[in-house]
């Protein structure tokens, strides 16, 4: 199935990024394996994944959305994203909980001595 010339500059062809069918562009979804490819899929610049590993590390609750969004997008560079969303997320959370416990010992470390 050859599209004609005139069609070509209209909507380019697009590849499906599960089984590799070449499909119009304006498909919401692949004609070959039913895959939907979202048109609005999350931007992956460079720019856009400091933010990202950013929000997860100092708003570490809040970056777990922005590694679920990622995580369930079809390509890997999202994926990969996602993953180290995750990751600082829970670096963050960890640290937190640490910093509280180093903390809250010194702080009664402190108090007993003021006490004893
Ligand atoms: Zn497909």
């Amino acid at each position: 199935m050859v599209p004609p010339a005139s069609n070509m500059d209209i909507v380019p062809d697009m590849v499906c990024p599960s089984c590799r069918a070449v499909i119009p562009a304006s498909a919401n979804f692949c004609m070959q394996c039913g895959k939907n490819i979202k048109k609005t899929s999350p931007s992956t610049t460079i720019a856009r994944q400091i933010f990202i590993y950013s929000v997860s590390f100092f708003l570490a609750p809040f970056g777990l959305g922005y590694a679920f969004i990622y995580l369930k997008q079809p390509d890997t560079k999202s994926r990969t994203i996602g993953i180290i969303s995750l990751v600082l997320t829970v670096c963050a959370i960890v640290l937190v909980i640490t910093l509280a416990q180093i903390f809250m010992k010194s702080l009664y470390g402190s108090l007993d001595t003021l006490i004893y």
